[in-house]
């Protein structure tokens, strides 16, 4: 398979496995989804004879380990990020199926439970090097086309920027916070993730209304010949002069995005409408920008939407970006889960 090719999305699935409360409701409700694991295929039941077939990079079952699904899904664009490239890992699905779980779970009491965000923080910091090498992440949440900082929340409508000459997006009036070690992340985590419910109870939304994104910035210097910039510098070339250091900066972009359930336009007003509204905005931009490189087409709309404008310099070109889709057990959200495959099936 391609790996972590530049500029093509990977799609990865991930069922979310039953709740007490699924469990309890029905012990043997028919299984509607049907995952075939070592042929990456997923069998979506129409009815008792008929079935959908859909094909994704990675099938990850109910039984997937949280370790599995990092190495299958961020590990590759992790390595991407040290070698010197950008890369996005995101998740998508409706609320509830599991992707704060997937990315931000902190797994405090338990650490084989913890998530894509704190593994990957742990991989980076276990691979450069503490003299000369630095990791520093911003948190932030993106809530109706506002971007606030996670980390001191007072910093809200803060501007993205853009580098007319590179291209590199940045949010300086966000915080940036140096991480040494693994500790550091969990803390800073589990702060932003304070910050962010209570933020969300002041505005009298939930969590599952906004993005939340971590931003990894990774600066390295590499030493020796022009072309050694991977950390193996073949020592045998004494031949070679050395050079002075090469620094790379490179960004790892985390999204857990916003539920992906349609809300019922019908049915809201005022302030619950235009939050439907910014995210239906947000994610469909974020759909159509992943079309658009799934199809190789010139034009990527990524200034439709500030979540776009944010992924602009990690996603595409030489980024790598890898998309985990994630969907229930119960037959009540076959709706949902069928448009959440169709999103998945999309990017590829
Ligand atoms: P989302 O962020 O998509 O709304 P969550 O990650 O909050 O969903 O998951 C909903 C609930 O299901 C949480 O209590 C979470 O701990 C649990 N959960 C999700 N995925 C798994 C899993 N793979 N294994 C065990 N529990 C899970
Ligand atoms: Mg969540």
């Amino acid at each position: 398979s391609d790996d972590g090719v530049p500029g093509r999305v990977r799609v990865a699935v991930r069922l979310r496995p039953r709740n007490a409360e699924e469990l309890a409701a029905d012990a043997d409700f028919a299984d509607y989804v049907e995952l075939q694991p070592e042929l990456k295929r997923l069998k979506l039941r129409k009815n008792n004879w008929d079935a959908d077939t859909y094909e994704f990079d990675d099938v990850l079952t109910e039984f997937a380990s949280q370790k599995r699904v990092y190495e299958a899904v961020a590990k590759p664009v992790v390595e991407s990020v040290l070698d010197g490239y950008n890369g996005t890992v995101m998740a998508y699905g409706q609320t509830g199926t599991g992707k704060t779980f997937t990315l931000g779970h902190l797994g405090e009491d338990d650490t084989s439970s913890r998530g894509i965000m704190v593994r990957a923080m742990e991989d980076i910091l276990a691979k450069i090097s503490p003299e000369t090498d630095s990791v520093s992440v911003s948190y932030l949440q993106l809530y109706m086309e506002a971007v606030q900082d996670l980390l001191v929340p007072a910093n809200n409508n803060i501007s993205i920027v853009e580098d007319p000459k590179t291209g590199d997006v940045s949010v300086p009036g966000a915080t940036v916070a140096e991480i040494r070690d693994q500790q550091s992340i969990v803390e800073l985590l589990r702060l932003g993730e304070a910050h962010r419910i209570a933020a969300n109870t002041k505005l009298n939304t939930e969590s599952s209304r906004s993005h939340a994104i971590l931003m990894v910035q990774v600066k390295r210097s590499f030493t020796g010949r022009e072309d050694a910039l991977s950390s193996e510098i073949d020592n045998s070339s004494h031949l070679v002069k050395p050079s002075k250091p090469i620094v790379r900066k490179s960004k790892l972009v985390l999204v857990d995005l916003a539920g992906s359930e349609r809300v019922h336009k019908s049915g809201s007003e005022g302030h619950m409408l235009e939050e439907a509204k910014s995210i239906n905005l947000s994610l469909s931009a974020l759909g159509k920008c992943i079309n658009a490189l799934a199809e190789n087409s010139s034009h990527v709309p990524i200034r439709d939407s500030k979540l776009t404008r944010l992924l602009k310099d990690s996603f595409g070109g030489t980024a790598r970006t890898s998309l985990i889709v994630t969907i229930g057990p119960s037959p009540c959200h076959r709706g949902e889960t069928s448009s959440t495959i169709l999103f998945g099936q999309r990017a590829m």
